[in-house]
């Protein structure tokens, strides 16, 4: 199961209820921090967060409203936090600005006070270990290296308690090694193996986390059957030429784009100051019933349907 926390959900400029591009993906001891719009670290402090196990940044894109908050976050980091280490990834493009910012404007050429690392994303594995899998996928906005990402928990053999009761393994270090995959020989010479034990496999919670986008047709395979994905949702259908304009989708595209991946919920985000939630809540529902029009400080949990 994930936990996703959305921090900022207005689109390209803050408004009263709603700040800029951020959010948390929270997985056992991990947190992910994907995107930084400007004003990110109140939110952390507002929404519960705070800076705790805040290590890894991963931004969507390097447009203003979505890596802004960075020099603040870096400045607080380096004088009053903790943090000791921070991991930022983008494509090269939103990295050459984050690096302008953090470097030039923050720091002025001055060594950074924590352990700062650029680490410029390409298709594929992110973060990989036995149980969660974190990758990176292209994405066409505006510019060159925009990227979604997808969260991934691995399938797991749940352990039958009963069975393993039934054939005498005692608990503790025995059970242990069976569900690491390795037989064992119990006290009175028997041997027990892992598929003896072990239920067959079953899926893990999927999250795909897409940003803004500028068309749908290409991340079908990447999102398909995710049990949630976040993406924008800057114009309604009636002003189409706009968002086409800008490289931003409709909130119609984006509701056809979860129907058509057999997502089971869709979360909208990056919502425009010109319109109010209901009506893009009821654009997306007319296309596809189980939609959400994400708010500030919005917490849900995304699990394997
Ligand atoms: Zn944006
Ligand atoms: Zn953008």
């Amino acid at each position: 199961m994930f936990e996703i926390v959305f921090l900022g959900t207005s689109a390209s400029a803050p408004s009263v209820a709603r700040n800029l591009s951020a959010s948390m993906v929270l997985y056992k001891h991990y947190r992910f921090l994907v995107d930084c719009g400007e004003g990110t670290q109140r939110q952390l402090l507002k929404s519960g967060l705070g800076f705790k196990r805040l290590k890894r940044i991963l931004l969507t894109h390097g447009h203003l409203d979505h890596i802004l908050g960075l020099g603040g976050l870096v400045s607080t980091f380096s004088r009053w936090e903790t943090v000791e280490s921070l991991e930022i990834y983008g494509g090269r493009w939103a990295l050459d600005r984050v690096e302008d910012l953090i470097c030039g404007v923050v720091l002025r050429g001055a060594t950074p006070p924590i352990e700062l690392e650029f680490i410029e994303l390409s298709p594929g594995v992110v973060l990989e270990d036995q149980e969660l899998l974190v990758s990176a996928f292209p994405v066409t906005h505006r510019g060159p290296g925009c990227f979604g990402f997808l969260f991934e928990e691995k399938s797991k053999r749940p352990f039958l308690a009963e069975e393993a009761e039934r054939l005498g393994v005692p608990a503790g270090q025995e059970r242990k090694r069976l569900v690491e995959g390795q037989a064992v020989t119990l006290a009175d010479g028997t041997t027990v193996f892992p598929d003896q034990v072990l239920g067959p496999p079953r899926q893990g919670a999927k999250l795909a986390y897409v940003g803004d986008a500028a068309r749908v047709d290409e991340l079908v395979p990447y999102i398909s059957g995710a049990d949630g994905m976040v993406i924008e949702a800057t114009y309604l259908q009636a002003e189409e030429e706009l968002a086409e304009q800008y490289g931003h989708l409709t909130v119609a595209q984006a509701a056809a784009l979860a129907r058509e991946a057999g997502v089971r919920t869709l979360y909208l985000n990056h919502i425009s100051r010109r319109y109010p939630a209901q009506e893009v809540l009821q654009e997306a529902e007319d296309v596809f019933a189980g939609t959400v029009v994400a708010r500030d400080f919005d917490r849900f949990e995304i699990r394997r349907g």
